[in-house]
């Protein structure tokens, strides 16, 4: 009797030697779809690779008749292996004729087998095609069986990836690895990238696929398991869990995941075959991607990610770290694809080389949005499937517009892409033309255009923008950034730097806004909490740590020597926490007074306005306050009870809504009643609909990453202000279920030529 897993390792160790001889591709494949029927015991073994239409095209064949190589062909999911591609399952059948949906093909002489067992050929969990063996007698294929021809699926898989087959194809005809695909996803920030991918975690390529010795690859693997288990322990052992980037209930899966006993065994058997330890974890990791692109279950499909994740650890475990991105060169036309990535590791990437970013997840209000938008780089998030579709170098458009993403583009859509550019450009021209323009409205109304800015990235766009200032500066990103807590002297750098850069325009800092989505890695004076976006956070924290406050006002103070400063506390939910800011402020103007520093000439102290509280105490706000300036991301986000890094509900609420609207006039007319400026600085004022909602309801300061002041300039020069305010005051007058203040607005601008 054949020793079960011998068979499989003398396969591979003959696959090994047929890849290193330098043959003709086709020879290679009759090659080695011979070697697997002998050594299956099978009568047929038939390769079948899947084409950019879709069809299956017999591409070898050991048994069935060799001249319906490339001849016989089947669509995704016609017949057995059309069933098997579409399904990305192994099918195994001791009588395949009696199969629903067995497809005859006369020209193959299959007629005569019965038993059958056909697996897909994954990659990174894409379909490249099927590897079939049948056998004349009906038997049972055994599980070890199946395992061994997905072992060797894998292998074909890397070598079709690798290009070797691509000189079998017909002209015209290609490969599906290459075909070019169109994926939706949301559009998160405008404008349109044309590049080519950089993966921001490259899938690790494992080169080395074939083990040397079962037993000793096996106790690699455990010894890679063990201290992937330990590490998660380790993790969750720590009391600052939640500010390791990590939530604890991933980790909690992760951990659950790591001792599955259905995951361990089948990376163990993979090493049984013949495989190296990493090559095993590819394999079961590719199997998961194909299953997960085929669920429907969002649950389900979140736990599959979970263990994506961890296979992708337990590579890095394996092979030393894996490569890091940023050390390969990034071409000069980099479009990032990334499943999620965090604010700090897109500042990593030379910014002059980025085109575009993709993203799976992400929200329109998350840090990195925040941050591709502050450095106006073209965003579609949610792009499910992008990362296992995409290969580094493949040519990619992100359409920021549409929230679309075409990978490896037919000419066509490039060169329609490329004229978009061109169109933009053009009207990017237009923007610079308005810059010197004073923004009024064409009925005469002033309306204060700011911009929002974090990091010194962000100074030169103050300039080339026109902003009539900086209504946000968000110091918090400095602190996310760095690896350790800025030094007071990189504090006051910065914001001198910022204060020269505006040469005498306002600037607004807001005192560090940490917690919430607001991670810093290093900070380990945290809990986990459930519930961070309503926890210890911003103006809570830094009162409960008047160091680190204090520290950043005296920075501040410092910096601003001689100029107006206006400060900005975030997250206030009651009065009191601004006369307690106050004190602290008082205390250090007297500390550095009494050491004769130079003082700024005047200081101004405002709030954020973000959490619903404030909106019953706006008339005694007003008195404790200079100003205000409404950050309507976190106030949506409370006010509706809706997440803002939720993908799941990005889209669910509408801000441009009657009742937010409402709360929002609300608020400026209190301004208007205490004579306080008050600006609103969420996401809300950078795209035109908003902006022009925003003015039409009484804003005339509104503050937006840089790159929307020119669309939304060129939307206020044109503005008949006085009757959208009328328009504005009717339709929020009404209720009803059916008032649509976007269709109101959008009808506005269509009447007025306005383009939005
Ligand atoms: C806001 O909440 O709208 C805001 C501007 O602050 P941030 O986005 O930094 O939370
Ligand atoms: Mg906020």
């Amino acid at each position: 009797m054949r020793e079960i897993s011998a068979g499989p390792r003398v396969l591979l160790r003959r696959l090994r030697e047929m890849l290193a001889e330098a043959l003709e591709p086709q020879e290679r494949l009759d090659r080695i779809v011979r070697e697997i029927a002998q050594n299956m015991v099978a009568e047929v073994c038939s390769l079948y690779i899947l084409r950019s239409d879709s069809v299956l095209e017999l591409y070898a064949t050991e048994g069935l008749n060799p001249n319906a190589v490339h001849l016989a062909q089947l669509r995704l999911g016609q017949g057995l292996v059309g069933t098997i591609a579409a399904s990305a399952r192994p099918l195994s059948l001791s009588e395949a004729q009696e199969h629903p949906a067995f497809t005859y093909l006369p020209e193959t002489g299959e007629e005569i087998y019965h038993s059958f067992l056909g697996v897909p050929v994954l990659r990174a969990g894409r379909t490249l095609g099927v590897l079939v063996v049948q056998n004349r007698t009906k038997r049972h294929y055994r599980e070890d069986e199946v395992e061994a021809l997905e072992t060797v699926a894998m292998v074909i898989a890397e070598m079709i990836a690798m290009g070797d087959l691509a000189r079998l194809t017909r002209p015209g005809i290609e490969l599906d690895l290459r075909r070019s695909v169109s994926l939706k996803g949301l559009a998160f920030n405008e404008g349109i990238g044309l590049g080519h991918v950089v993966l921001h975690e490259p899938r690790i390529v494992v080169t080395n696929l074939f083990n040397e010795d079962s037993d000793q690859e096996t106790e690699r693997l455990e010894a890679a398991l063990s201290s992937l288990r330990l590490s998660i322990d380790d993790m969750l052992s720590r009391r600052d869990v939640a500010f390791e980037g990590e939530h604890r209930a991933v980790l909690e899966a992760y951990r659950m995941f790591a001792n599955d006993r259905g995951w361990v065994r089948r990376l163990e058997e993979a090493v049984r075959n013949g495989l190296t330890a990493e090559a095993a974890v590819e394999k079961v990791q590719s199997d998961m991607r194909a299953r997960m692109m085929h669920m429907t279950d969002p649950y389900l499909r979140e736990r599959m990610s979970d263990f994506d994740d961890l296979a992708n650890r337990l590579l890095r475990q394996l092979m030393g770290g894996g490569p890091d991105a940023l050390s390969e060169a990034v071409p000069k036309d980099a479009v990032i694809v990334a499943r999620s990535m965090g604010a700090a590791e897109l500042l990593d990437y030379p910014r002059e080389r980025l085109r575009g970013l993709v993203l799976e997840d992400g929200a329109p209000t998350s840090h990195i949005v925040i941050v591709a938008r502050a450095i106006g780089l073209p965003t579609v998030g949610e792009v499910k499937g992008a990362v296992s579709m995409s290969e580094n170098g493949d040519a990619i458009v992100v359409d920021g517009e549409d929230g679309q993403v075409h990978l490896r583009p037919q000419p066509d859509i490039e060169a329609a892409y490329a004229e978009k550019v061109r169109f933009r450009a053009r009207r990017q021209q237009h923007y610079r033309a308005l810059r010197e323009k004073p923004s009024v409205t064409k009925d005469g109304i002033p309306v204060d255009l700011m911009m929002n800015a974090g990091l010194a990235v962000d100074l030169p766009q103050l300039a080339q923008s026109g902003a009539a200032g900086i209504g946000l500066f968000r110091t918090e990103l400095q602190f996310m950034v760095a690896l350790t807590f800025p030094r007071a002297e990189a504090q006051e750098r910065l914001y001198r730097e910022v204060l020269d850069a505006a040469s005498g325009k306002p600037v607004t800092f807001r005192t560090v806004d940490i917690g919430g989505d607001k991670v810093l890695p290093y900070f380990k004076g945290a809990q986990h909490e459930e519930n961070p976006a309503l926890g210890w956070r911003a103006i809570r924290l830094t009162l409960d740590r008047p160091g680190l406050l204090r520290t950043q006002i005296r920075a501040l103070l410092k910096a601003a020597g001689g100029r107006e400063l206006r400060l900005m506390l975030p997250m206030v939910t009651e009065i009191d926490e601004v006369h307690r800011a106050r004190e602290i402020i008082d205390r250090e103007v007297r500390h550095l007074s009494r050491f004769a520093h130079h003082l700024p000439t005047r200081l101004k102290l405002g709030t954020m306005i973000e959490v619903p509280s404030l909106l019953w105490q706006l008339d005694e706000l007003m008195q404790a306050v200079d100003f205000v300036s409404v950050g309507s991301n976190d106030l949506f986000q409370f006010v509706t009870a809706t997440d803002r890094g939720n993908t799941r509900l990005s889209d669910r609420f509408d801000p441009l809504s009657v009742p937010f609207l409402r709360l929002l006039r609300q608020i400026v007319q209190a301004g208007q009643a205490a004579n306080k400026p008050v600006t609103l600085c969420g996401e809300l004022a950078g795209r035109p609909i908003s902006a022009m909602a925003l003015l039409g309801i009484g804003y005339r300061s509104i503050s937006m990453a840089a790159a929307s002041i020119g669309p939304v300039k060129a939307l206020v020069c044109e503005l008949p202000l006085g009757e959208l305010t009328e328009r504005m005051d009717t339709a929020l007058a009404n209720h009803g279920a059916k008032t649509d203040i976007r269709a109101e607005l959008t009808a506005f601008a269509k009447e007025h030529g306005l383009s939005l």
